[in-house]
């Protein structure tokens, strides 16, 4: 017999993350999803996030209270629905400043939000919890915070004539936070903009389906292992954000010909910066930088202002030269590490260059950990 068993309980919508099903029940009751899965399940031996690989035994205990069979909740696990997800690459991050995050990092489409709505009810759907930049349904930015106040907690659902996602902190719908389609600055849109835009796009989708387990097309590589894929990624954003010389980084070189604003990045620290953890916005000029590297130079020429400005190519050559050292001695232990790490062409353009560092990379990087170690702020490494 189940220790509670609700009165009321919405069903689980068939794209529905569990969290957003727990946040809507826990709603009725002036609850919050966490709190409900506490009094549901005390003794489940729980993960902390319920999305994924959720436990039979809370699964069982939450089915029963709301009246449901386990297989209807076991159904939306994340892990059940895309089997071969990289669980790693789900955001989770948890209270980051100006960002509103639980348990589990969401970046929601406002107008995926307002479509719920109409038809009955806000809910979040599992591409939710994906770290993506787009819902490549509308063609819109995702956001992952109120856009209307700096929120400090998480946002929650709440019953008025339906049900809504509000902003936890200032009570804004976050349906209503729409009219972002991503376009140029400058308000110039041209053909050159529009190709870059949908480059954008398209390196976007094969991130998504490496994430999820699939071979992916690497721009100017072709399709790869998602093992591959995802290591690329890994390895160029800390080439291209960790520090340089006096609170510099190479991401600030990338400026985009589709994308508002230029990065302005200035680290103090050698910390690592993971691309699942970043804002929509911080991913779009990360893979943008990233194609810019990759693709064939004529591509490579839409996608950054760089050549323009009547300056060389900004290939993966072009990187090497110019990162810190710190960076090459990390991606040379990588290698060593992992020889199948990056695709074979790609790691022998990275081993053929000048700079790659060849030899006593176990001693380069114990003196390199030493000077980080020794400086408070390790910064103006080359
Ligand atoms: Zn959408
Ligand atoms: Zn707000």
């Amino acid at each position: 017999m189940p220790r509670v068993e609700l009165p009321v309980a919405p069903r689980p919508h068939e794209d529905e993350l569990i969290s957003s099903w727990l946040g809507r029940t826990a709603a009725l009751y002036d609850l919050d999803g966490e709190q409900l899965r506490q009094w549901l399940a005390p003794h489940a031996d729980r993960l902390a996030r319920p999305d994924i690989a959720l436990d039979a035994v809370e699964a069982a205990q939450l089915a029963a209270a709301c009246r449901m069979a386990p297989a209807r909740l076991q159904e939306l696990d994340l892990a059940r629905v895309w089997p071969g997800l990289k669980s790693e690459w789900l955001p989770q991050t948890a209270g980051h400043q100006k960002r509103a995050l639980s348990h589990i990092d969401l970046a929601w489409c406002a107008m995926c939000l307002a479509e719920a709505h109409a038809t009955g009810g806000a809910y979040l759907d599992h591409e939710t919890a994906l770290p993506l930049i787009f819902c490549h349904r509308h063609h819109v930015w995702r956001h992952d915070s109120c856009r209307r106040c700096q929120p400090r907690k998480p946002p929650r659902f709440v019953y008025g004539a339906r049900v809504e996602l509000v902003c936890a902190d200032c009570g804004a719908p976050l349906r209503l936070q729409q009219g972002i389609t991503p376009r140029p600055p400058y308000n110039e849109v041209t053909p050159q903009s529009r190709f870059a835009l949908d480059a954008l796009f398209a390196f976007e989708r094969a991130v998504r389906r490496a994430i999820l387990g699939h071979y992916a097309v690497l721009p100017g590589v072709g399709a790869v292992p998602p093992r591959q894929f995802l290591s690329v990624i890994t390895d160029l954003v800390w080439l291209l954000t960790t520090p340089l010389g006096n609170y510099d980084s190479m991401i600030n070189l990338f400026a985009s010909r589709t994308l508002p604003f230029t990065p302005n990045h200035a680290p103090w620290k050698w910390e690592p910066l993971v691309y699942s953890e970043c804002s929509p916005l911080w991913r779009a000029w990360l893979l943008s930088a990233i194609v810019t590297i990759l693709a064939a130079e004529p591509v490579s020429h839409i996608m950054s202002w760089h050549v323009l400005r009547g300056r060389t190519h900004q290939n993966l050559e072009w990187l090497l030269d110019r990162a810190s050292r710190g960076s090459l001695i990390y991606l040379a232990v990588n290698f060593a590490q992992d020889a199948d790490r990056w695709p074979h062409e790609l790691r022998e353009r990275a081993q053929a260059h000048p700079k790659w560092i060849r030899d006593e990379i176990k001693g380069e990087k114990a003196a390199f950990d030493a000077m980080c170690a020794e400086r408070n702020r390790p910064v103006g490494i080359e």
